[in-house]
Parts: structure tokens; C-alpha cells; sequence
């Protein structure tokens, strides 16, 4: 800003004198010859000082300054005049119309330095109106103290935020109108003490008439050239944010369908119940709620009406939650119930009894009754220190064991279903790496002519072959393998394996012999058995004849439609069907006749038994004289004894599998077998 400056002076020279001497000061210079000049120049610009002859026509200077005064009360006002003046307007200097009188004829050297400070002045007087209409307008709070922190000063804000007037709080210490926001006192010392680095916080300021109001406090020293420091301290209202704050943290602990806990804040509350057992000792237990059939109704009826359902669901369980315990909801039809105290497992039990039986009655949803129950899983935290991951997953895993109960129970997690469960997938994941290593092979078991003693056809069965563990055999692993659907990458490369080898038998080594190959239900229906099966056939030059897939009837019958359509298309390949574990199942003589098979297979459970038990041989018996009149072939599977076989041979069993000839063997064992059996035979 440019520092202005106004002469008046009827005198021209005089005016010129003195904008000779001043101009060395850089000041923008304006001269008047007269006051009504000046008040012409004021009235089109800025001027910051303005200095004005005492004797002048018409109006003096004093006149002037008094009018320059009322009308611009900014500009600084400066009275140049011979001494004699001085006790004539003394009086305008005492209403502080004037602010120094200098005297003609001056000295330059103090007539400059003079000015110079009036420049200053303007330009600090101009500097505090601005920050006193600052201290009044700002909507930030603002008190300034002592040294000791008494209040001197409060702005409006102040007053409007706390209700206090300034005259309510003046020379009182600051701190009795502040708490912190656990409702703690201030310390004494502890706004001047921290107020040497500065101090932001959040405050709690006490209202007139009571009431609080939560603050954000700024505090800090105002350092004096050599006084000793004041404080100010400039607070703002944060009720708003502290509310959004609040909603945002409900938020992120609660279901927003039901309001419940979710599953955030239940793992707190476990947490905690967990940490408070360990030192009083007692049982703390959770139960995991799924609904029955809850995606039906949803399904069916809409999503409206299945969130009104959990949300009544909500409701209504907790009419039998106690105040203590913990209701939350994991996400779709699924509720947590933590029972954070339990005096023993019976208590346990009656509040999962009383949450089935509060959902008898039916609900209704926008009109519909609807009836729905619950499964739950309990898990109960005992002596051991179990976490509250572990207490989870139990609880879950015990839920699902009540579905497939068929739901509307609870079932407690034991230790028993933990094993199978944990060995089932440390079975799953050697699977994976196994399949991964190749690690699966066939073996071959001979089916023999029990007439001519031949080997004519083989079985070939899945072995593991471990690295530590040598070779292992399906009944460890095929359950898991079928569970988890890895029986299907099993299953295709022991077929694989098992044609190469046919082929190798047939081309390389000369030997006419057959072979069956397992289908699980899911290698069945698999869409790309078919191509699988074809690729092989052109890859190996098979004969199609020469491969046989056994698969049981329970597969088969269903779906009997797509099996008989499968079976179909593969008979049409020129492969043998064979019907494996006949008799084990519902063996329906009726499907029997629609299916199109080539083999029967007896299962071991009744060869066992023969020759001594006579239901075994009637039924043994009966199962050779339909299969002859249905044109199917027959094997007997698991024959070990020679009485067996005897019994099998004068029925007119086509084939004998069994310990008696020889246990599935390795692919090069198995060539050894059937020609040392050739030779033998010959
Ligand atoms: P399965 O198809 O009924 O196979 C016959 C089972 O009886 C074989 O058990 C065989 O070793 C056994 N066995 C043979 N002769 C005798 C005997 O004289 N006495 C006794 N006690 N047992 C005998 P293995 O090899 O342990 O296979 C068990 C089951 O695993 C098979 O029953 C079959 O259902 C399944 N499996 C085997 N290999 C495969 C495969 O490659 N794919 C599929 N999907 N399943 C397979
Ligand atoms: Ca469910
Ligand atoms: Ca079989």
C-alpha cells in the first residue's frame, strides 16, 4: 500500500519546500492550497497523513483536521505552525483532532523522522481496528488471559457459544469454565504449563445455567517484546461433527436391517467376555443361529418380505436374550447369540430350547404367514484357552451338523466332529499336492474263467502311491476325494493310465485281456466323460471292447433318464458296461431291465458269507439264474476261499475276483501273473 500524504499549506512555497524534503521518503505527495482543496483531494483519494498549516483563509488548520476527523477518521492529522500557535489549538490536540503539532520552521532531519512514525502509526492504529473487528466477528471463540490465566478479554463468540457475558467472566481463571471429556477437571497448571509449545484438544465447556458443550480448543502464548506472556485461547463448536461421529461409529458396529450388533462389535464383546473368564473362571458360550430354509422363503415371497421376517426374527429373539448377553447378526439369515456367563451346560441348552420354541408361532410379513425355525450351533468356552476365532468356527460348524439333522435343533460342537473335520481337510490338502506330484496309480486285479482257470479281464483300482507312506489304498482318501470333487482329476488319470497300459498289454506284449475302470457319480455325470473317453480310444488304437466301466446302481438310478442316455451313447462306442456292487443298493429289477448293461457285479458282502449261509446262496443263486436270463455276465468280487469258488463255478459264474487268485498288483506284477499263468495253464 502506497503511504499517501496530503500538504496544506496556503503558502505555495511552503508546500513545495516540504514535498522537496519528503519526496526523498518515497510518500505518494498530494498539495492543497487550501483547507477547501484538501477536503477536495481527500474526498477522490486515500491519504493516510495528512499535514495542515494552522493560519489559513477562510477555515484554519485545526478547523480542517477536526472535519477531517469526523469524515475520515483514519487519516492521521498533523498541524505544522509557528510556536505562537501552539496554545491556540492545544485544545484540538487534547480532543485528539490532532495527533502532533510540529513547528515552523523545522528542522528536516526531525520534520522527516517525525513523519516517518506517523506513517507507522496510521499503519499500526490501522492494523488493530482490523484485528478488533476480527476479535468481533469471527464465529471462533475466542478468551484472552494473564499471565495466570485469568481472563481479560472474551469476544462475542464466546458469549454466544457459552451464554456467558463478558462481564460474567472477567478476572476469573480460565480452567473453571473447561472440563476434559472423561469429566475431569483441569489441572491447575495445565493450559499455562502447555502453552509454552502450544496445546489442541478437545474440551468440554461448561454453559451458563448448565449444559455442556463439547469444543475443540486451541491454546497458546502471546508473546510480548518483554512483558510477561498472555494466553489466548480460541475455541469452536464440534457438537455436529461429534454427532456424525457418533452415527458413523453406530454404523460401523450395527446390522443396519435388524440394528443389532453386527459382527464387529460381537467379536468385541466375545472378546471381552473371554478376557473376564480368565479371571473369574467361569463359561462363557455361543450360539450361531441360520435359518431353516430362509432363501425359500426369500426366494419366493421377495426380499422385502425376507428382510421384514429377519427383522421380526430380530425382534422377537430378543424377547428371550437377557439384558447381559449379546444378540448380533452376521449377514443374511444368520444370528450370534454370546452367553457371556454360564453357570453350566444345562443352562446353555435352555436358552437354545427357548429360542426354538420362540419360533413356533408364525410370523407375518406384509400379510403372509410365514413359518419358519432355526439351527443352531453351540460352542462352549471351558477350561482350555480357546480364542474367540476357534469358539467361532466351532459354533458354526456344530450349526451345520444341526441342518443336516435336518434343522429346527441345536447340536453342541464336540471334540469327536472336530478331528473328523480337521482330518478331512488335512486329507483334502495332501490330496491337492498329490494330484499335483502325479501321484496316483492303477492297479490291476485278474478276473479269471473259474471253468478254465484264464485270466481274462483285470479291475484296475486306484492306488496312492505316497512318498512316505508307500502305497495307500482308496478306502482312505476316495470319501474325501468324492467330497470334495478331486475324485474327478483322480479319477481321469487313472483312466488315462490305466488305457496306456491296455494298450501296452495288447500291442507290446501280446496278451488278450480286458479291463474295468471305476466311475465315481461325478465322473459319470461329467460333461466330458464322453470326449475323454474318445480321446483315449484314439489315442491308445483301443479296441473299444476291450474296456469295461464299472458304476454302481445308486449313480445310475438318480437321475435314470440321463443315465440311461449316457449309457447309451457309450454302449454305442463298443464299451462294456458293468453294474458294480449289485445287490448292495435298491437293486430295482425293474430299472434293471430298462438299464443297458453287459455286467453284473455280485458284491463281496455276499460272497462272504458262502457257501455256509443259506440266505447268501439263495440269494447268490438267484442273482446268476436272472442275470444268465437277462443275457448280462457275472463277476463275483472279494472270493477267497476255494469253497467260494466252487459254489460260484457250478452256479455258472462268468468271472471270480478275489484274494484267492491274487489282491489288485502292480501293471508289471500283473503281466508276470498272467503269463506265468498261460505257461501253467498250457
Ligand atoms: P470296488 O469297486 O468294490 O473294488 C473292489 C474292492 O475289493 C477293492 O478294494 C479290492 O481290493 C477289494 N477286494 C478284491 N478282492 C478282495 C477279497 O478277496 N477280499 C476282500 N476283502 N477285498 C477284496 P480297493 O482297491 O480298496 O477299492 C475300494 C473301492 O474304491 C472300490 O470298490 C471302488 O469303489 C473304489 N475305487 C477304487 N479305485 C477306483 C477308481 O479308480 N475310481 C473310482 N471312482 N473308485 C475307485
Ligand atoms: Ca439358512
Ligand atoms: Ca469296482
Amino acid at each position: 500500500m502506497v503511504n499517501s500524504l496530503l500538504l496544506v499549506d496556503d503558502e505555495p512555497n511552503v508546500s513545495k519546500s516540504l514535498s522537496r524534503l519528503l519526496r526523498r521518503d518515497q510518500y505518494e505527495i498530494y498539495t492543497a492550497n487550501s483547507a477547501e482543496e484538501a477536503l477536495d483531494i481527500l474526498e477522490r483519494h486515500t491519504i493516510k497523513v495528512v499535514i495542515a498549516d494552522q493560519r489559513m483563509p477562510h477555515m484554519t488548520g485545526s478547523q480542517l483536521l477536526a472535519r477531517v476527523k469526523n469524515q475520515y477518521p483514519e487519516t492521521l492529522r498533523i498541524i505544522i505552525s509557528g510556536y505562537s500557535d501552539f496554545e491556540a489549538i492545544s485544545e484540538a490536540i487534547n480532543e485528539g483532532e490532532i495527533y502532533r503539532f510540529l513547528s515552523k520552521p523545522w528542522n528536516s532531519k526531525i520534520l522527516r523522522s517525525d513523519v516517518r512514525d506517523a506513517f507507522q502509526t496510521q499503519a499500526l492504529r490501522q492494523h488493530n481496528r482490523q484485528l478488533s473487528q476480527l476479535f468481533d466477528s469471527t464465529i471462533e471463540a475466542i478468551v484472552l488471559t494473564d499471565p495466570k490465566g485469568i481472563i481479560e478479554a472474551v469476544n462475542p463468540a464466546f458469549s454466544q457459544l457459552s451464554k456467558f457475558a463478558s462481564e460474567d467472566v472477567l478476572d476469573l481463571p480460565l480452567r473453571r469454565f473447561f472440563v476434559s471429556p472423561s469429566d475431569e477437571p483441569l489441572e491447575e497448571n495445565l493450559l499455562t504449563e502447555q502453552a509454552g509449545k502450544e496445546w489442541h484438544g478437545e474440551l468440554i465447556c461448561k454453559k451458563n445455567g448448565g449444559g455442556e458443550l463439547p469444543v475443540w480448543l486451541s491454546f497458546m502464548k502471546i508473546t510480548g517484546p518483554s512483558e510477561e506472556p498472555h494466553y489466548a485461547a480460541l475455541f469452536i463448536d464440534i457438537t455436529e461433527q461429534k454427532r456424525k461421529e457418533a452415527r458413523i461409529e453406530y454404523q460401523a458396529y450395527h446390522d443396519e436391517l435388524t440394528g443389532l450388533p453386527n459382527r464387529r462389535l460381537f467379536s468385541n464383546h466375545l472378546e471381552l467376555a473371554l478376557h473376564q473368564r480368565e479371571r473369574h473362571k467361569h463359561k462363557s458360550g455361543v450360539l450361531f443361529l441360520d435359518l431353516d430354509r430362509f432363501k425359500t422363503i426369500n426366494d419366493t415371497l421377495g426380499h422385502e418380505v425376507g428382510d421384514e421376517l429377519l427383522k421380526a426374527v430380530a425382534v422377537r429373539l430378543l424377547t428371550v436374550v437377557r439384558k447381559c448377553e449379546t444378540l448380533a447378526r452376521f449377514g443374511g439369515d444368520e444370528f450370534v447369540l454370546l452367553l457371556p456367563v454360564l453357570r453350566n451346560i444345562q443352562e446353555c441348552e435352555a436358552v437354545a430350547q427357548k429360542i426354538i420354541d420362540c419360533m413356533r408361532e408364525p410370523f407375518n410379513c406384509s400379510g403372509n404367514t410365514v413359518y419358519i425355525s432355526t439351527s443352531i450351533g453351540i460352542s462352549l468356552q471351558l477350561n482350555d484357552a480357546q480364542d474367540t476365532q476357534t469358539l467361532m468356527r466351532h459354533a458354526d460348524s456344530a450349526m451345520y451338523r444341526a441342518k443336516a439333522l435336518g434343522g429346527n435343533n441345536f447340536q453342541f460342537f464336540d471334540k469327536a466332529s472336530n478331528t473328523k473335520l480337521k482330518k478331512l481337510l488335512q486329507t483334502e490338502n495332501a490330496l491337492h499336492k498329490s494330484i499335483e506330484n502325479d501321484e496316483f496309480i492303477p492297479f490291476f486285479q485278474p478276473q479269471v474263467d473259474p471253468q478254465t482257470g484264464l485270466i481274462c479281464s483285470c479291475e484296475a483300482l486306484v492306488r496312492w502311491q505316497h512318498p512316505e507312506k508307500g502305497i495307500i489304498s482308496p478306502g482312505s482318501f476316495i470319501d474325501v476325494a468324492e467330497y470334495t470333487g478331486l475324485i474327478l482329476p483322480i479319477g481321469r488319470r487313472v483312466l488315462q493310465q490305466a488305457c496306456e497300459q491296455l494298450a501296452y498289454w495288447q500291442y507290446q506284449r501280446n496278451l488278450s485281456c480286458n479291463l474295468s475302470v471305476n466311475l465315481s457319480a461325478l465322473q459319470f455325470n461329467d460333461a466330458n466323460l464322453l470326449d475323454d473317453i474318445r480321446q483315449l480310444v484314439v489315442t491308445y488304437q483301443l479296441d473299444p471292447q476291450w474296456l469295461e466301466l464299472e458304476v454302481t446302481e445308486s449313480v445310475l438310478l438318480t437321475d435314470i433318464d440321463s443315465s440311461i442316455r449316457i449309457l447309451s451313447t457309450l454302449r454305442d462306442m463298443g464299451l462294456r458296461i458293468a453294474l458294480d456292487d449289485f445287490g448292495t443298493g435298491y437293486s430295482s429289477l425293474s430299472y434293471l431291465k430298462q438299464l443297458p448293461v453287459d455286467t453284473l457285479k455280485i458284491d463281496q458282502s455276499f460272497v462272504r458269507e458262502l457257501p455256509d449261509d443259506r440266505k447268501s446262496c439263495v440269494i447268490t443263486h438267484s442273482m446268476l439264474k436272472m442275470a444268465k436270463e437277462l443275457g448280462l455276465s457275472v463277476v463275483a468280487e472279494g472270493v477267497e476261499t476255494k469253497a467260494q469258488l466252487d459254489f460260484l463255478r457250478r452256479g455258472g459264474c462268468d468271472l471270480i475276483q478275489g484274494y484267492l487268485f491274487s489282491p489288485p498288483i502292480a501293471s508289471e506284477s500283473f503281466i508276470g501273473l498272467v503269463l506265468k499263468h498261460c505257461c501253467s495253464e498250457e
